[in-house]
């Protein structure tokens, strides 16, 4: 038998919690459990797991070793006492969110959420009958304002793609306890190394797995961690059905870009708070959105909740639209790609890439201006980084 591991802290945490050796081979890294199906003992066996009088692994769609392992990793960092693992963080989303909304429900949620999350609540859920107000401010007060006897739950995301506006957690989760109702959070960009949103009063927290979890760019997951009534009801009665479960193999890799989570957190935190002062100094930059600056709006309540600000830089580049593409074609170490919470640094343009079909006024309405650039500051050496950025913003003409 091997011994309880005993720790207290989120950076060992990272490393320990949810793994062991092995007891019949000594196997000190979790196994990926590549099975789809386990036999059982007997006939009697097969009929107490189906009944849920006992705990045991039948299919991988409802359960399975190394995805377990990473449950239980993902539940000790958010402070929760379960979570369900998913396929990816828009199947969190959509799992967790069909999981407690039917139809002549309302939703409030705020209007700077995942762009697919968005589209997912104005699209799908209103064609199915499922009301939603977004909210467009800050404001705990206007999320107050926006409730209604058939709320049933309160969706946030903070810091928020691509301006890093910074909500209140704990007082939004007040109002939405106070109407009875639950609330959500998407923790991709602070992770728990930053924020811990159930230690402020919040229900149920949302990952994309894909992005820091797994930190390395090459697997998709995603995650939901909360009390252990809500995350066996959203998995027995939801994520079985809908069934967009993580493969062992991403589980794996997954578990193993965790254990690093706490260390690239520190880098990536470091790193973009130099980048953002970089860039405010920078004359061909306009504007910078980092929640680490002291003139970012969100910036005391960020203090309040955040460990650490993040990885995530926005700003504006002088010039506008052509100014923002002639940067991103001229930069030399940063990635052009999408998605985020890499090893490497990424950069996009979102006016002439990811938003390139939103209408212009509606671009401006939802602060992706035409200079706009998002960076995902990775963990280089962050004068590498600098020299990189100087070089290309030179070029730029005012
Ligand atoms: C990427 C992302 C998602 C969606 O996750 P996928 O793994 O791409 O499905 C949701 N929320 C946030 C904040 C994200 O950055």
């Amino acid at each position: 038998m091997s011994k309880e591991k005993r720790f207290r802290y989120i950076d060992t945490a990272v490393i320990h919690a949810g793994e062991e050796t092995c007891p019949r081979t000594g196997a000190v890294d979790t196994p990926i459990y590549q099975s789809t199906t386990f036999a059982f003992d007997n006939a009697n066996e097969g009929a107490e797991l189906f009944s849920h009088r006992k705990d045991g692994y039948v299919y991988t769609r409802y359960g399975n070793p190394t995805l377990n392992a990473l449950e239980e990793k993902i539940a000790a960092l958010e402070g929760a006492e379960a979570a369900q693992v998913t396929a990816s963080g828009m199947s969190a989303i959509s799992t967790c969110v069909l999981s407690l909304v039917q139809g002549g429900d309302h939703i409030v949620s705020a209007r700077s959420i995942y762009s697919a999350a968005f589209d997912l609540f104005f699209r799908k859920l209103l064609a199915w009958g499922v009301e939603v107000s977004f909210v467009g401010s800050t404001s705990p007060d206007d999320f107050a304002r926006a409730m209604k006897p058939n709320t049933r739950l309160v969706y946030i995301e903070t810091p928020s793609n691509p301006i890093l506006n910074v909500l209140d957690i704990a007082a939004i989760a007040r109002i939405a306890k106070k109407q009875g109702c639950l609330s959500v959070i998407d923790n991709t960009f602070a992770t728990p190394i930053n924020t811990r949103p159930l230690e402020l009063g919040v229900d149920l927290v949302i990952h994309s797995a894909t992005k820091y979890f797994c930190g390395h760019g090459d697997a998709m997951g995603g995650a939901i961690a909360g009390s252990r009534d809500l995350i066996r009801s959203i998995s027995v009665e939801t994520h079985r059905d809908l069934g967009g479960v993580m493969s062992p193999f991403n589980a794996w890799l997954i578990l193993r870009g965790l254990r690093t989570l706490a260390l690239r957190m520190e880098r990536h935190n470091a790193n973009a708070m130099q980048i953002a002062e970089f860039l405010q100094n920078h004359p061909k930059v306009e504007k910078v959105f980092y929640p680490g600056l002291p003139d970012h709006p969100g910036h005391d309540v960020a203090r309040n909740q955040m460990r650490g600000f993040g990885g995530i830089v926005g700003f504006v580049v002088r010039g506008g639209l052509e100014a923002g593409k002639y940067l991103l074609d001229n930069v030399r170490l940063c990635t052009l790609a999408v998605s985020l919470g890499d090893t490497r640094t990424l950069i996009t343009h979102p006016a002439s890439t990811t938003h390139v079909v939103v209408p212009r006024e509606k671009r401006l309405e939802i602060g992706i201006f035409d200079g706009l650039v998002r960076l995902s500051v990775g963990i280089e050496n962050v004068q590498d980084l600098k020299d990189d950025l100087d070089q290309a913003l030179a070029g730029v003409s005012r």
